[in-house]
């Protein structure tokens, strides 16, 4: 039996603006996910800048601070038995376009930049980007 893990998800702008974040809830509690913290925030600049560092200097890196300190996003801690990789699964490709059928990306996403949803990719990300957001306290 796999550990159980924890994992960042985060309702993107698009999908709030939308209206589709109720639905996108629903998708993650029938999948097996236990929200184990949720907030409704907006990045600023620096905010949106510090989660992605890693794309700083990528091509679409300013378009994509820009997209995300558009609106409100809902962040939350997911966990289930190998979240990370699960939560993925679920989300389908980055691209909406590559993305398999029935995933939230290729139901929902309307380009490579506006797909909805993020999820951490590994245990190391999971790490950093649920302490960006979280307190250990928080976590219920
Ligand atoms: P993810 O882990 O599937 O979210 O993908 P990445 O970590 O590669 O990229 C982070 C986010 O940047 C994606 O979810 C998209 O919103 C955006 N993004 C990725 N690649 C591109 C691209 O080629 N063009 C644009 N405009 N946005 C991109």
């Amino acid at each position: 039996m796999s550990e159980m893990e924890r994992t960042l998800a985060i309702i993107k702008p698009d999908a709030i603006a939308r209206r589709i974040a109720g639905e996108i809830l629903s998708i993650i509690e029938q999948n097996g996910f236990r929200i184990r913290a949720m907030r409704m925030l907006r990045l600023d600049r620096a905010g949106a800048e510090g989660f992605y560092a890693v794309h700083r200097g990528k091509p679409f890196f300013p378009e994509l601070v820009e997209f995300m300190t558009e609106g409100p996003i809902i962040v939350l801690a997911l966990e289930r038995e190998d979240a990370i990789k699960k939560w993925r699964e679920v989300m389908g490709a980055t691209n909406p376009a590559n993305a398999a059928e029935g995933t939230i990306r290729k139901r929902f996403g309307e380009s490579i930049q506006r797909n909805c949803v993020h999820g951490s990719d590994a245990p190391e990300t999971a790490r950093f980007e649920l302490g960006y957001f979280f307190r250990e306290l928080d976590l219920v």
